[in-house]
């Protein structure tokens, strides 16, 4: 057998789903801090320590399950998440998918709409491999971790779908050419979110996270006001179970937005601002995910990784995390040392 997959030797801790769901909702008599993130937590040592290596892990679900597990058994994390590229709904609509290797994240190839009457959705497109194998993944997950931590989705929003099939650059010139035509964009390649949302729930999924990358370079605040707070709105009705959105970037200028959506929780960036700060701006509602930054988990000592995860503890942040899908060469150690020892 070429990778391992125990489930025997889990942290002593057994609440982590509901200390995960009880975080996220910002209920109970006292708040909740929970451990872990929605995007990847993939690095080589877990490749290493697993035997299930990228590519293979984005196309095969036991080794996929396999790395995503390691983010309970060994990380802590109180949330596992198996998606850990941006392309499995884009090869599943029709992208040219290179996959990357084990220090290259995928990338989804040359675009392949012109116009929004291009777009088709296939009838097929859950059963494709794009889909189904993290499908089949969340199922093992959930399946062979129970109770014993949450199993977390991920989706992304028509907004960066776009990006993929129609090119980022004509896409975000079409917005301010022509935002009718953008809208019909985004009206059109909706139902993919919602239908892989919908089977990930189904799957086996506690909630999911909505991956918009809507950063502040490609997306202005009036913009995300237009075309991405009704989008936005509109999936955190429809997707049955609680939604994290996640953006890159600085999002200081929409942060009070995203609290009006409904979503029940946000991951930010740190170049946001401080924890004190981004709390701030989400008010009591919204739930807030993130607060380690990615440049020191590649960079720093897990002494420094510490004392950040207490000031966002501090400042209320109720997951606390990796703030976007760590670099592939993050040292284990400082992982490792966002969980407080628990014993
Ligand atoms: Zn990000």
């Amino acid at each position: 057998m070429s990778f391992v997959f125990f489930v025997d030797n889990l942290p002593a801790f057994k609440m982590s789903r509901n200390r995960f769901l009880a975080a996220i909702a910002r209920t109970g008599s006292a708040r909740t801090t929970a451990y872990g993130t929605g995007t990847s937590i993939v690095c080589r040592e877990l490749m290493e320590q697993t035997g299930a290596w990228f590519p293979e892990a984005h196309l095969d679900a036991e080794k996929m399950a396999a790395l995503a597990l390691t983010g309970h058994t060994v990380l802590g994390f109180d949330v596992v998440m198996p998606l850990f590229s941006v392309c499995h709904e884009a090869a599943a609509v029709g992208c040219n998918v290179n996959w990357g290797g084990p220090d290259a994240m995928p990338e989804s190839g040359k675009p392949i709409f012109r116009d929004p009457d291009d777009i088709r959705i296939p009838p097929d497109l859950l059963t494709r491999p794009g889909c189904a194998v993290p499908l089949r993944a969340i199922s093992l997950l959930k399946n062979r971790l129970g109770d014993a931590a949450a199993v977390c989705g991920k989706v992304f929003g028509s907004w960066t779908q776009a990006y993929h099939y129609f090119g980022v650059e004509r896409f975000l010139m079409g917005a301010i050419d022509d935002p009718d035509r953008t809208r019909q964009i985004i009206d059109r390649l909706l139902p993919v979110t919602l239908q892989f949302a919908a089977a990930q729930i189904e799957a086996g999924a506690d909630c999911i996270l909505l991956a918009d990358h809507a950063t502040r370079d490609l997306c202005g605040p009036r913009m995300y006001e237009e075309f991405l707070l009704p989008l936005h709105r509109r999936l955190a009705e429809e997707i049955k179970a609680p939604v994290i959105l996640h953006i890159c970037g600085n999002t200081s200028d929409r942060i009070a937005m995203i609290a009006q959506t409904g979503l029940a929780g946000f991951h930010w960036d740190t170049k946001t601002g401080s924890p004190a700060e981004v709390r701030r701006l989400a008010g009591p509602r919204l739930a807030l995910m993130g607060g380690i930054s990615n440049y020191k988990l590649l960079r720093s000592t897990p002494e420094e990784i510490a004392a950040d995860r207490e000031a966002a503890a501090l400042a209320e942040i109720d997951v606390i995390g990796p703030e976007c899908a760590v670099p592939l060469a993050t040292p284990l150690a400082n992982l490792l040392a966002i969980v407080p020892k628990r014993n």
